[in-house]
């Protein structure tokens, strides 16, 4: 590898995952190049969270980089952990840097069938890690009085805007984006439609939110229209907007096989939603695609903390690797792409294969048992999980 990949190592149970996939399924194969960025919750605190804007700023600098799951900090993640403050979550500060767009898409096997019977293919949620209601200015109201929102511009004109008159106690939100994020999350779903060549939804709630949602759908629209249009007849593929409601409805009667592009809040909860009727949370991937042309990678998932407790007591656990070692394939795969390394892409494809035809095979991990079909599968721990994938990997070493 010539250039590197910007590592980023995390917390609990997918911390141990990460240090197997690596001794396993990546030392042994590839000639790895990473910058290594300890982003578990001890090295954060101890370089107050410095670490995570270095990673960050790595990532713009070399392209591409893959995570593992971190915590996010609460009250009680101070105490376990004795905190000297409750820092924001890494993947808020990195998006917040990178700007850009979270894809994901569940991985589909033959064993495992979809909750939802009627999808065939595989449906991926492109979210816009930009704005909204996570980057919000709340505020709780303890006593009557009246709500205004208020904008100054640069030469000191103002706009008011009454938004309630409160009689009691109650609670307020102020939230924002701008055409620049949202016009760049459109260009970077029109693009992601055009590489996997499937057809693009883009759901909001414009009848309700006459300015802010409406925003949304009208810069899509005109951006699709100058820029995306001839693209997408050509390839026999097809923009639509609907409500997100209606959205929803189409979604569950279809066959799957699209790209769905929310906005920040509905992409979050979507995505649960998809990931676990198409199995499993551990089975699903995550990129942030930036308009700048970086690429983070990270399984959808976090740190699994209940499995780590249970792993610090010397039990076995059903951790599923699947997602982090996709979240690798994916680096690897996109280092190759940007370097014209036809190895790397090769082998990032034979990753995923194995992986893949682990399952296939019969084995797994406990999460998927209860969802697996077909004869005589196997549960086994993440340890001979990833043995078996390293298997089936060796013939390409
Ligand atoms: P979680 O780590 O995703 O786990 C929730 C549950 O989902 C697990 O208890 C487990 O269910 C199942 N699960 C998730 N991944 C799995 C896997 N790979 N294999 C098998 N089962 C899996 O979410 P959480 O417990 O809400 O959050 C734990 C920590 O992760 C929190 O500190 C949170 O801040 C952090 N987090 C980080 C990220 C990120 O870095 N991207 C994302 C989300 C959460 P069973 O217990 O039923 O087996
Ligand atoms: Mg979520």
């Amino acid at each position: 590898m010539r250039n590197p990949i910007v590592e980023m190592d995390g917390d609990e149970m997918t911390r141990v995952l990460w240090k197997e996939i690596k001794e396993k399924l990546l030392f042994p194969f590839v000639e790895l190049n990473t910058e290594y960025y300890d982003l578990g919750l001890p090295n954060r605190d101890g370089t107050n969270d410095e670490v995570t804007l270095e990673a960050a700023n790595a990532i713009k600098k070399h392209a591409v980089g893959v995570k593992c799951a971190t915590i996010t900090p609460n009250a009680q993640r101070m105490e376990e952990y004795a905190l000297t403050k409750m820092w924001k979550s890494p993947n808020a500060t990195i998006r917040g840097i990178l700007d850009g767009t979270v894809f994901r898409a569940p991985i589909v096997t033959k064993r495992i069938e979809p909750v939802v019977r009627g999808w065939k293919k595989p449906i991926t949620i492109a979210r816009h890690a930009y704005g909204d209601v996570y980057t919000n200015t709340e505020l709780r109201v303890e006593s009557p009085g009246s709500a205004e929102l208020l904008f100054a511009d640069k030469n000191g004109e103002e706009k008011r805007l009454n938004i309630f008159d409160f009689d009691g106690k109650g609670v307020l939100q102020g939230q924002y984006n701008t055409d620049k994020s949202i016009s760049s999350f459109a260009r970077a779903c029109f693009e992601y439609a055009i590489s996997v060549k499937q057809d693009m939804w883009f759901s909001a709630k414009d009848t309700i939110s006459k300015q802010y949602d409406h925003t949304f759908k009208s810069l899509f629209q005109s951006i699709f229209d100058s820029e995306y249009k001839t693209r997408f007849d050509e390839l026999n593929i097809k923009y639509f907007y609907t409500l997100i409601d209606d959205a929803v409805a189409r979604v569950m009667r279809s066959e799957g096989g699209f790209v769905w592009a929310c906005k920040n809040y509905d992409g979050d909860v979507m995505s649960d939603m998809i990931s676990s009727a198409f199995g499993s949370l551990a089975m699903m991937t995550s990129v942030l695609v930036s308009p700048d042309g970086n690429f983070e990678y990270e399984a959808a998932h976090g740190t699994i903390t209940q499995h780590y407790y249970r792993y610090l007591k010397g039990e076995t656990t059903s951790s599923n690797p699947v997602a982090t070692i996709f979240a690798w394939s994916g680096a690897l795969r996109k280092r190759g792409e940007l370097d014209s390394n036809a190895a790397l892409v090769h082998f990032a494809n034979a990753l995923e294969t194995a992986c893949v035809a682990t399952i296939e095979d019969g084995f797994i991990t406990g999460d998927l048992a209860p969802l697996c079909k077909g004869e005589g599968a196997k549960t086994v721990d993440y340890v001979n999980f990833i043995s078996s994938v390293a298997e089936r990997l060796l013939p390409c070493a």
